[in-house]
């Protein structure tokens, strides 16, 4: 066989491991053994069903040839009319480009700023896909180092140092796999440096609606910035669509012309279906996103009350998304090691730290995806087994 490009052989070359810890859980599912799965961020519920009536009903009405490319002319001005109401910032559907979920935006946007060799900044702990999209675009991936103590949330000096040369910065808040969201001064100080060495800022918004405290801030709404960021939005999180695929870049406009031009070639659009149950999911408002969104601040309740109670397993403040970063250091136990073990004592799977870049080492991510009862008590074990492990 001839050789394959380096580009696709070194796309998983970022070193993490502890992705066996998710793929031992699943084998062990697949054997027949009860296991609680706090691994992945999926909602433990369906797409709703009046969604997929939607669907149903656009492809049978015909929807079912080739849609648009940037997307049907509907959904890009409800998407535009979403973003302009959140962040004040003038945007029509010329600012709109629809995408194949948003891990495609994430690909095309940094194949859109990125030239061959350039650098591409990232934040780490990082969102396990993020390396490899920016490498599978041509860029060098540089991660930026954040500290447990800090929220992991990223630090100035660490940010500038980092920024010189560089072409792009990534960003994801709320966060995954920390759950942090970004206050408004750490947006502030990014923006700076974004505008101070000519950067052009990548915010991965995937995760807008599920804001615990305060509330969610587009660092495109700063002052000088809709020039230079692109926004990367979902349906995934937000509407439990993870599986139709949809979700939207915006833009300056001459971006998404560009942006056109590599769809065309690419993935040649989305579904005109999916695009049509995509207008009805986002027309259903405010209340049908914080629904979807509201088994999870539940949860982050019933954990921080279970949390309260020890002293062994410390909690980065969860401000939104799906997860909780819990340091268990104090067990001694890297976060590999305690989420090995406990997935052997316990049936219990979480993400270790290790799994996200070097940043979150001995601490564990979990997802809050399974009912209450049962999250509840899955935490409840894990804090109990850390403390044993601390006692030893
Ligand atoms: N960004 C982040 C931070 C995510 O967690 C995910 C999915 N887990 C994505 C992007 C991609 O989501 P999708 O492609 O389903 O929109």
């Amino acid at each position: 066989m001839p050789a394959l490009s380096t580009r696709i052989t070194t796309l998983n070359d970022d070193g993490s491991d502890g992705w066996e810890v998710f793929y031992r859980a699943r084998q062990m599912v697949a054997e027949g053994h009860q296991v609680t799965e706090l691994t992945i961020g999926e909602h433990d519920v369906r797409t709703d069903p009046a969604i997929l009536d939607a669907l149903y009903a656009a492809a049978k009405g015909g929807h079912t040839g080739y849609a648009m490319v940037p997307g049907v002319a509907a959904l890009r001005d409800h998407v535009a009319a979403r973003v302009q109401q959140a962040t004040g910032v003038p945007t029509t559907r010329t600012n709109v480009m629809i995408t194949p979920g948003g891990q495609s935006g994430l690909f095309s946007a940094h194949m859109a700023v990125c030239n061959p060799g350039d650098t591409a900044l990232y934040i780490d702990p990082y969102y396990a896909t993020y390396p490899g999209s920016l490498r599978a675009a041509g860029a060098v991936a540089h991660a930026i180092q954040t500290r447990s103590r800090d929220a992991f949330l990223p630090q100035r000096d660490a940010l500038e140092a980092a920024a010189q040369g560089a072409r792009s910065l990534l960003i994801n808040s709320p966060n995954n796999p920390t759950g942090t969201v970004y206050p408004t001064e750490t947006l502030e100080m990014i923006a700076d440096v974004a505008r101070q060495h000519d950067l052009w800022l990548i915010s991965d918004e995937v995760y807008d609606t599920q804001v615990w405290e305060g509330s969610h801030i587009s660092p495109r709404a700063l002052p000088g910035m809709a020039e230079r960021t692109l926004v990367i939005g979902s349906m995934s999180k937000s509407h439990a669509m993870t599986g139709s695929r949809i979700g939207w870049i915006v833009g300056p406009e001459e971006v998404v012309a560009r942006l056109i031009d590599l769809a065309t070639t690419t993935t040649y659009g989305v579904p005109g279906y999916i695009q049509d149950a995509a207008l009805f999911a986002l027309q259903q408002g405010p209340d049908f996103e914080a629904k979807i969104a509201a088994p999870f601040l539940r949860r982050r309740a019933l954990a921080l009350e279970v949390l309260s109670r020890q002293q062994v397993v410390r909690a980065i403040p969860p401000g939104g998304a799906m997860y909780l970063m819990l340091d268990v250091r104090a067990s001694g136990l890297s976060g590999e090691g305690f989420a090995n073990a406990l997935l052997d004592t316990h049936q219990i799977a979480v993400m270790p730290g290790e799994s996200f870049g070097t940043s979150a080492a001995g601490h564990i991510r979990v997802a809050m995806t399974v009912d209450d009862d049962r999250f509840v008590a899955a935490l409840q074990t894990l804090c109990d087994f850390a403390k044993g492990l601390a006692h030893d």
